[in-house]
C-alpha cells in the first residue's frame, strides 16, 4: 500500500523510519519531510495545511493511507476535509476529526471533558473578557503558584506558571484584553498548580478499542538540570522507571478507559493517537493535557521500542479492528537526545552545514529542522536532529545517545548532556 505522512519533524522521521520497514508499505511519501526523510521515502513539497494540494497528490499517487503528524492540520480539519470529499472519503486518515482534535485545540474543551468523565485533573475555571473581573477575584482566592493557560494553540508558549498574585492578575489582563496570545487567549483556563513528575502516555485508538504504546518522559527546558526557557523538547527516554505496572494500571483505569469511553459516549469519532500529558503526584496520575497526535521527541523513543509492524497497527485504527492486532514492545530502553541550533529557543543560527552524521555508531539520527541545499545537509530549524538509541538499560542508552550526539557538528550545535540521568 502507498502511505503519505504529513509533517516534517523528528516525529515524522521516526514514523517514516518505522513504516518503511513494513512489508505492507510499497511506496512511502512524506509531505513536506526534511533532509533525512528522503532515505525512507519520497519527499513531497506541500505544506501541512495545503489541503487542496494534498488532495491532488493523494489522488494522483494512489495513496491508500494518510498519517497526520502535527496538530495544526488536525485542528484545522484535514480528516473532515477527506470525509467531505467523495473521491477521498474511502482513504483512511490517521488522526481525529476536528471535534476530537479539540481535546488539544481547546484547553477549556479538554478540561470540561475531563470533568464530565471524572478523569483526575487539576481544579480549574475558565474566564473570558466578559468575566475578567470574576477571574481577577478568583485569583485572590486561588492560592499560589497558579497556572494560566491560553485556551487555544499557542505553540507550547501559552502556559504561564505565576508565583505572585500581582503577576497572575497582570497576565490575565494581558491575555484576555490585549490578546497576548492572539485569538488563543480569548479564553483563559486558570488551573491549580500540580506538584509532581511528568509523564507522557500514548494511546492509539480506532474509536472502539485502544492500545497503550510505550510511555516516555520528555525534557522541555533548554538548560541542564531542567533550567531556562521551554523548548519543543530536548530529549526523551522510554520506559520511565517510575511508571511501573501499578502506576500504569492506575493510568489505564482512571484516565485511558474513561477517555476512550467518554469519546464514544459523546459520539465523538476518534481514530488516531491520544497523547496524555500527566503528572505523577505521590503515585497518583493527574491529567495535565491531551494532545491529538504523538509527541516530539517522544515518538522517536517510542518507535524504537515498538517491535510490531506499525503499518498493521495503523490499519487496525483505519479498519476499526485494532483489538485484533498485536502490539509487541521491546523491554530495552530507548533514549533520544535532540541537537538544537545555537540560540534556540530564542533567535537561532540558520543554514549551517551539518557534518558527522556518518560517524554516529549506535544510534539512529532522525532529522527534524534540516534541509538539503545543493546536496548539502543544512540546519534550518530550531530543533535540528534527534539522536535515538535502543540499549539494554537506561544508563547505556544515555551514554550511547550522548556520545553519538557529540559526533555531530554544525556551527552553534547544542544538546543537553543530562537527559534521563535524573531517573538513574
Ligand atoms: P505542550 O508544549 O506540551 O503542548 P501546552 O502549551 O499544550 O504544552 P500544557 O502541556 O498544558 O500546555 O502545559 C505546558 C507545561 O506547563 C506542562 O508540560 C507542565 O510542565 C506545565 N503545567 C501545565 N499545567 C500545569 C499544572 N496544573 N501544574 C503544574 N505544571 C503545569
Amino acid at each position: 500500500m502507498n502511505i503519505l505522512i504529513i509533517g516534517s519533524g523528528g516525529r515524522e522521521s521516526a514514523f517514516a523510519w518505522k513504516i518503511s520497514q513494513s512489508p505492507q508499505c510499497s511506496r512511502l511519501f512524506i509531505a513536506p519531510g526534511n533532509a533525512g526523510t528522503g532515505q525512507y521515502g519520497t519527499n513531497v513539497n506541500l505544506k501541512v495545511t495545503d489541503f487542496e494540494g494534498i488532495r491532488s497528490f493523494v489522488l494522483s499517487n494512489g495513496i491508500n493511507l494518510v498519517l497526520v503528524g502535527p496538530e495544526e492540520p488536525l485542528v484545522k480539519g484535514i480528516h473532515d476535509f477527506f470525509l467531505s470529499d467523495e473521491m477521498l472519503r474511502s482513504i483512511p486518515v490517521i488522526g481525529p476529526q476536528r471535534h476530537g482534535a479539540q481535546l488539544e485545540g481547546s484547553k477549556d474543551f479538554s478540561k470540561q471533558f475531563m470533568f464530565r468523565h471524572h478523569i483526575p485533573t487539576a481544579a480549574s475555571h475558565t474566564f473570558t473578557q466578559e468575566t475578567l473581573q470574576q477571574g481577577l477575584d478568583y485569583l485572590t482566592t486561588a492560592g499560589l503558584p497558579i497556572v494560566l493557560k491560553a485556551d487555544g494553540l499557542a505553540a507550547g508558549k501559552g502556559v504561564l506558571i505565576c508565583t505572585t498574585l500581582q503577576e497572575a492578575q497582570q497576565e490575565l489582563v494581558e491575555m484576555l484584553t490585549e490578546a497576548k496570545f492572539g485569538e488563543a487567549s480569548s479564553k483563559v483556563v486558570i488551573e491549580q498548580f500540580l506538584q509532581g513528575i511528568e509523564l507522557s502516555v500514548f494511546v492509539m485508538t480506532d474509536g472502539k478499542s485502544y492500545k497503550i504504546l510505550p510511555e516516555a518522559k520528555d525534557y522541555k527546558r533548554i538548560g541542564e538540570g531542567d533550567t531556562g526557557l521551554n523548548t519543543g523538547g530536548m530529549g526523551s527516554v522510554s520506559p520511565v522507571p517510575f511508571a511501573d505496572a501499578d502506576f500504569m494500571r492506575k493510568v489505564e483505569e482512571r484516565i485511558v478507559i474513561p477517555t476512550v469511553e467518554g469519546l464514544k459516549q459523546e459520539g465523538i469519532p476518534y481514530k488516531g493517537f491520544i497523547f496524555i500529558g500527566l503528572m505523577n503526584c505521590d503515585g497518583d496520575p493527574y491529567t495535565i493535557e491531551y494532545n491529538c497526535r504523538m509527541g516530539d521527541p517522544e515518538t522517536e523513543s517510542v518507535m524504537m521500542r515498538i517491535e510490531s509492524d506499525f503499518v498493521d497497527l495503523l490499519l487496525g485504527v483505519a479498519n476499526e479492528d485494532l483489538e485484533t492486532k498485536t502490539l509487541t514492545i521491546s523491554g530495552k530502553t530507548a533514549a533520544t537526545i535532540v541537537c538544537v541550533a545555537g540560540g534556540y529557543p530564542g533567535e537561532y543560527l540558520k543554514n549551517k552545514e551539518i557534518t558527522g552524521i556518518d560517524n554516529v555508531r549506535d544510534s539512529i539520527v532522525f532529522h527534524a529542522g534540516t534541509e538539503l541545499v545543493n546536496d548539502v545537509v543544512k540546519a534550518t530549524g530550531g530543533r535540528v536532529l534527534a539522536v535515538s538509541t535502543l540499549q539494554d538499560n537506561l544508563f547505556e542508552a544515555l551514554q550511547h545517545a550522548t556520545a553519538d550526539a557529540a559526533r555531530i557538528y554544525y556551527d552553534g550545535v547544542y544538546f543537553r548532556k543530562d537527559i534521563g540521568f535524573d531517573l538513574i
